[in-house]
C-alpha cells in the first residue's frame, strides 16, 4: 500500500464491510456504481438515521458527536462515523487527547449501529476499526476499543483493536485500492451469502452467464484435446 494517498484517490470507507461480505459486491457497488435496496439495506438505513439525528450532545463527562466526518491519508479512505463519544479524563492517558476545543483530556470511543443482533462474522468489526483508525490520524491518539450497537438486542458489543485487526483493514484497503486502480471488479461464486445479498438479482444472471461461457469453453478445449 502506498505511504499516503491523494485525497482524489480515497475510496469510501464504508466499502470495507461490502467488501468482507463479499468482494464482488463491493465492485458493483463502488466500481461499477450498481445498487438495489432491500429490506436489510432499508432497515439499515433507518437505524443509521436515528444515530445521525444531532450532531454534538453534551451530557456529563461525555461529549457525544454525530455523523463526524473522518478521513485517513495512510489508508486512502474518508467515511462518516455514526458517533464518537469523547470520555473526560482525569488525567493523562496513552489512549486519550487533550481537545483544545472540549478543553480538557478525552479518551475517544467510536460507536457504530446496526440493525439485527451480534453476528459471528468480523465484517462489523472491520468497519468499526476502520473508523478507529482514521481518528487515530486525525487525533494524534491511540484507541483502544469501541461498540457496536444492534438494534435489536439494544446492546452495545465491545470490539477491541487489535493489532491483528488494525493488519486486517490495512490489507483489505490495499486490495481495494488495487482492484479500484485497476478498475477490475472482482470475480465471485455462488455462496449463502448471496441469499442476503441486495445485488443478487443484477449479479447471479450474470455469475450464472460467465459459468456458462466458462463450461463452453472448457467443453472446446477437452472435444479439442480428444480430437488431436
Ligand atoms: S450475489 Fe453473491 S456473488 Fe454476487 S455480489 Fe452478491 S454475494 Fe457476491
Amino acid at each position: 500500500m502506498n505511504a499516503v494517498f491523494p485525497e482524489d484517490e480515497y475510496l469510501k470507507l464504508s466499502g470495507i464491510q461490502h467488501y468482507a461480505f463479499c468482494k464482488r459486491q463491493w465492485g458493483l457497488i463502488h466500481i461499477e456504481q450498481q445498487w438495489a435496496e432491500n429490506l436489510r439495506t432499508v432497515e439499515g438505513h433507518l437505524v443509521h438515521e436515528r444515530a445521525h439525528d444531532v450532531s454534538v450532545e453534551h451530557r456529563g463527562d461525555v461529549i457525544t458527536s454525530r455523523a463526524m466526518t473522518v478521513a485517513s491519508r495512510e489508508l486512502g479512505v474518508s467515511g462518516e462515523c455514526d458517533v464518537v463519544e469523547f470520555h473526560k479524563e482525569t488525567s493523562e492517558r496513552d489512549d486519550a487527547v487533550f481537545i483544545h476545543a472540549y478543553g480538557g483530556i478525552y479518551s475517544i470511543v467510536p460507536v457504530e449501529y446496526k440493525r439485527g443482533s451480534p453476528k459471528i462474522n468480523e465484517v462489523d468489526a472491520l468497519q468499526l476499526c476502520a473508523q478507529a483508525m482514521c481518528l487515530e490520524e486525525m487525533m494524534s491518539c491511540r484507541i483502544g476499543a469501541g461498540y457496536i450497537y444492534y438494534a435489536e438486542t439494544r446492546r452495545r458489543q465491545r470490539i477491541g483493536f487489535t493489532d491483528e485487526l488494525c493488519g486486517e483493514v490495512r490489507r483489505i484497503f490495499g486490495e481495494m485500492h488495487d482492484y479500484y486502480r485497476r478498475g477490475v471488479t472482482p470475480r465471485g461464486k455462488r455462496t449463502k451469502s448471496c441469499n442476503a445479498c441486495s445485488l443478487s438479482d443484477l449479479c447471479l444472471p450474470a455469475l450464472e452467464k460467465k459459468r456458462d461461457v466458462g463450461s463452453y469453453i472448457d467443453g472446446a478445449i477437452e472435444e479439442g484435446e480428444t480430437e488431436t
